[in-house]
């Protein structure tokens, strides 16, 4: 089980009712936070998920609108009380982008560790998740994260009993253990089935739509996608800034089988965003235009 949070959902500039681009993940107690807009921790503390649980940052690229809320929110998870390090992720640069701004925040109560991608055919494996990237299409570069969480198989009684197991040893398996009897050694992958379908989420901003997007989003659950622009005939803006149309965020949905749309990184020319949804919906039924603090929850498959 998954939760989704978009804590920003403006473009450019923060408005009353949009902080800039973040999303955020809770996962098992952890949080995973994907780009840090101004007003992000605003919308944090308004959600009550807590700072001390954010164990990863991954960041789409270094435009303001994505990462000046950084500062303040590490300021936020040190007054937590968290000493455990912090995982920084984003493109190359990372790192001295990150220098920058800690001129005005020289002392934190943990370290940032820093991960910068220039491959984007590696894939990042914590605990439960998979974090893969791919490269959009902007003015500097940018990359779109996928994140799957994986689930093992079912855990297989006849298995465990072929294998003459005691029942205390099963939960051990289950949860990825290792049991030892007569000298033999079981692991999880002997009593468990084939692994189950895993939940998978998409997130990109900021960028034209791109063929690797549609790979990024392939099959997800929710694909949160940039729609800077409803109206169509923005077309020449959208081509002129990097950014996409409802419809083409519309487009690559469909294009990618993904079960929802959630757009975001709405342009604050757009002062109802909601009027254009048709143009989305015409192309992917499934489509919500994106706001603060809206909140999902997904559950692994029975
Ligand atoms: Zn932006
Ligand atoms: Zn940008």
């Amino acid at each position: 089980m998954v939760d989704i949070a978009l804590l920003g959902t403006g473009g450019m500039m923060p408005m009353p009712e949009r902080f800039l681009s973040s999303m955020m993940m809770r996962l098992n107690g952890k949080l995973i936070l994907t780009d840090c807009g101004e007003g992000t921790q605003v919308s944090l503390k308004m959600l009550g998920w807590g700072f001390k649980a954010i164990d990863v940052i991954c960041f789409t690229h270094y435009h303001a609108d994505h990462i000046s809320g950084l500062p303040g929110m590490l300021l936020a998870i040190g007054n937590s009380g968290r000493t455990e390090p912090v995982k920084l992720m984003g493109p190359t640069g990372l790192k001295r982008v990150v220098d920058g701004l800690r001129l005005i925040f020289p002392e934190l109560p943990f370290k940032l560790e820093y991960i910068e991608i220039d491959d984007c055919s590696k894939k990042y494996e914590f605990d439960d998740i998979i974090i893969s990237t791919c490269e959009g299409d902007h003015r500097i570069k940018c990359l779109g994260y996928r994140f799957d969480i994986p689930r093992k198989g079912k855990f297989s009684v006849e298995k465990a009993q072929a294998l003459g197991l005691p029942v205390k040893a099963w939960s051990i398996l289950q949860k990825g253990g290792e049991f030892e009897m007569d000298g033999k050694i079981y692991t999880g992958d002997m009593v468990l089935g084939e692994p189950r379908k895993g939940i998978s989420i998409a997130f990109s901003t900021d960028t034209r739509p791109v063929n690797a997007l549609i790979d990024l989003a392939k099959n997800t659950d929710l694909f949160i996608c940039e729609g800077m622009y409803g109206d169509d005939e923005k077309r020449s803006k959208a081509l002129e800034y990097h950014h996409m149309l409802f419809s083409e965020a519309a487009k690559l949905a469909r294009a990618a089988g993904t079960k929802e749309l959630w757009l975001t990184h709405l342009s604050p020319s757009m002062s109802e965003p909601e009027q254009y949804i048709d143009n989305a919906r015409k192309i992917f039924a499934n489509t919500v235009v994106g706001l603060d603090r809206m909140t999902k929850r997904i559950d692994f498959e029975e």
